[in-house]
């Protein structure tokens, strides 16, 4: 039987051949984070296949793929300030911190804050990224993420990882010059865009990058609970 390793890089040559898989730094990150990590225990022979799994609380992690166009459509940096909202299992931001806050002598600062809505995905967010190690390099706070995270702002880039009825008005207001967010927006469980928001200088360019599926994002500028 192969290793989970072994595993993980099956996945990563696979989604490398079929072209998802395009910016060097994404390749290594998603090569060295354990996804099984922070799947359902009871799903860790599952995590190498390209697919949502289910979470807590009827919540999913997103498939790898979806995390390798997010994290390439944000140009993630190291030293980049990141908010996710959505942090449900950790994974998402675990990719993100090793991006933008390598273990490397002489990297340059880089963090990760993460908004989750509910508690039980909360502390098993916070588990998983303590036993792999990313505590230090990520930040999961308990809150409705539609409002963004202020005290941390501007970020570099916003990742949205539950799809939106718009684009929640302080996630724009705490984007860099410069900064990008992505965000799928639509009606929840049908397919949804996923937009790319751009700021530049007092204007933002927006475009769609293509079709997706989410659970709903719910919150003071989100769907109703
Ligand atoms: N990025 C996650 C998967 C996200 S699933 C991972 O890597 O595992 C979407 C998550 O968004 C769910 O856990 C849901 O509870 C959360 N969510 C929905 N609305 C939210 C809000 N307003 N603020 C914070 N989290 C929210």
């Amino acid at each position: 039987m192969l290793g989970m390793s072994e595993m993980r890089e099956m996945l990563i040559r696979r989604l490398i051949e079929e072209g998802v898989l395009t910016q060097p730094e994404v390749i290594k990150a998603m090569s060295k984070v354990p996804r099984e990590e922070f799947v359902m225990p009871e799903l860790r022979e599952q995590a190498y296949m390209d697919t949502p799994l289910p979470s807590l609380e009827g919540q999913t992690i997103s498939a790898p793929h979806m995390v390798a166009i997010m994290c390439q459509l944000l140009s993630l940096k190291p030293g980049h300030m990141v908010l996710e909202v959505g942090a449900g299992t950790g994974y998402h931001a675990a990719v993100c911190a090793e991006i933008v806050a390598p273990r490397q002598p002489g990297a340059k600062d880089g963090h990760v804050f993460a908004i989750e809505r509910i508690r039980s995905l909360v502390e098993f967010a916070r588990s998983n990224l303590a036993r792999c190690g990313y505590s230090d390099r990520v930040t999961v706070i308990e809150g409705d993420g539609t409002l963004g995270y202020p005290d941390a702002a501007p970020y570099d880039a916003i990742l949205v990882t539950a799809a939106a009825p718009r684009i929640p008005p302080p996630l724009k207001s705490q984007l860099r010059d410069g900064g990008r967010m992505v965000i799928p927006v639509g009606e929840a469980y049908s397919i949804q865009d996923l937009i790319v928001v751009e700021k530049s200088g007092s204007d933002f360019k927006e475009w769609t990058y293509g079709g997706c599926v989410f659970v709903p994002l719910c919150g003071r500028y989100g769907w109703r609970p």
